[in-house]
């Protein structure tokens, strides 16, 4: 395997210093953990954003759109009442596309 720096930012300003050409963020690792075992990803750099504060949130906006957060799970969003209740046809599609 290439070896590659292994960055665990603890504030999203670190997260965002840290990154370079050639770096990668780490979310839950499903695909990209796969990726580099077989080569098909080579990252210099693996930044792990699963620690940062603040990005879990679901929040819907004054214009009625909604905002939600890069580490919200497939499943915490469909779950979200507020979500689903909008946009139901969204929240049953994430339900029905995970194994
Ligand atoms: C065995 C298996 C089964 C799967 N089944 C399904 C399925 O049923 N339905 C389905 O939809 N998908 C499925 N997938 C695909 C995989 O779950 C999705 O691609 C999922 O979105 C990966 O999320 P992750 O957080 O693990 O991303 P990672 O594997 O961590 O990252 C994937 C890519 O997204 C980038 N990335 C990660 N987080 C962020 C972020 N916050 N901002 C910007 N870029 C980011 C990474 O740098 C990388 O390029 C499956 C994969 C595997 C290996």
């Amino acid at each position: 395997m290439k070896r590659f720096d292994f960055v665990q930012p603890a504030s999203l300003s670190q997260a965002l210093g840290a990154w370079k050409p050639g770096a990668v963020w780490l979310g839950g690792g499903t695909s990209l953990v796969d990726l580099m075992k077989t080569g098909a990803a080579t990252p210099d750099r693996v930044i792990d954003i699963t620690r940062l504060p603040g990005l879990r949130g679901i929040e819907v906006l004054a214009d009625g759109a909604t905002r939600i957060g890069a580490l919200v799970s497939n499943a915490d969003l469909a779950r979200d009442d507020g979500f689903a209740s909008r946009f139901p046809m969204v929240a049953e599609a994430l339900l029905s596309g995970a194994s």
